[in-house]
């Protein structure tokens, strides 16, 4: 209750930063000029990926990268892209402790992805292992699930999925290394496994890069039977580079 009551009297005094720029703000979130900096991907987009596409007419519509290809997982949702003037929201998020941007984050992720939310029996964040998530002190994916699933009163079971292998640092590696990098490294925890199947997951994760993590997160809770298997971002990258070994195009772009 005390620390409770002491992070309302913080709120309360300290003056409110934007996301973006760290200016003084009235209310949450980006100020007047951040906000029309950012690329959201807002409808119409592809049903597949979630990138912007409008062939006109009535949707729901399927873009020709992800009609050629399998989906894994189905449907994809981003609240804006990744780039150069959206990159620091997400490395203060993930690394300098900026945990008051989660709300403003996952009110923009419901804004895009809210109708995968509506479908979704259980939401499940992509995992850290456990010595990063000893150094970092939190998973921000699980922070972003966790609040998308309660605003919308869905279960969230942020330890779902465990990763096996300590994977280094995507930033490290170019497509086909990252693609490399996590085959194999995620697991559904034995306690948690009858809860996967015949249900519908929603994944949540902060970036999507390359796809790689959020494919292998997908196949591992459809080894387990899972009907079916969405994804909520709050950014994704525009188009993925492709694995250079990979034959299936359509399927590498989305992940
Ligand atoms: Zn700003
Ligand atoms: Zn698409």
């Amino acid at each position: 209750m005390f620390a409770r009551l002491g992070s309302t009297l913080l709120a309360a005094v300290l003056p409110r930063l934007c996301l973006g720029c760290e200016a003084i703000v009235a209310s949450p979130g980006l100020c007047a000029a951040c906000w029309p900096r950012m690329r959201w991907l807002a409808p119409p987009v592809c049903e597949g990926c979630g990138l912007l596409f409008d062939p006109g007419g009535p949707g729901p519509f399927v873009c020709v990268a992800c009609a050629a290809g399998m989906r894994v997982p189905r449907r994809v949702r981003a609240a804006l892209l990744y780039g150069p003037e959206s990159r620091d929201l997400v490395l203060r998020f993930k690394h300098a402790d900026r945990l008051d941007a989660a709300p403003s984050f996952a009110g923009w992720m419901l804004a895009a992805g809210g109708d995968l939310l509506d479908t979704a029996d259980l939401v499940v964040p992509v995992p850290l292992h456990w010595a990063r998530l000893a150094w970092r002190r939190y998973n921000q994916a699980a922070i972003l699930a966790h609040l998308v699933a309660c605003r919308r009163r869905r279960i969230c079971i942020p330890d779902l999925l465990v990763r096996r292998l300590r994977t280094r640092s995507q930033g490290a590696f170019g497509a086909s290394a990252r693609w490399r990098n996590v085959e194999g490294a995620f697991a559904v925890a034995p306690r948690h496994a009858q809860h996967v199947e015949g249900r519908r997951i929603l994944l949540v994760d902060d970036v999507l890069t390359t796809g790689a993590t959020l494919r292998a997160c997908a196949r591992v809770l459809l080894r387990h039977h899972a009907a079916s298997v969405d994804a909520l971002v709050l950014m994704r990258v525009a188009r993925p580079e492709r694995p250079a070994a990979s034959g299936n195009r359509s399927r590498a772009r989305l992940g």
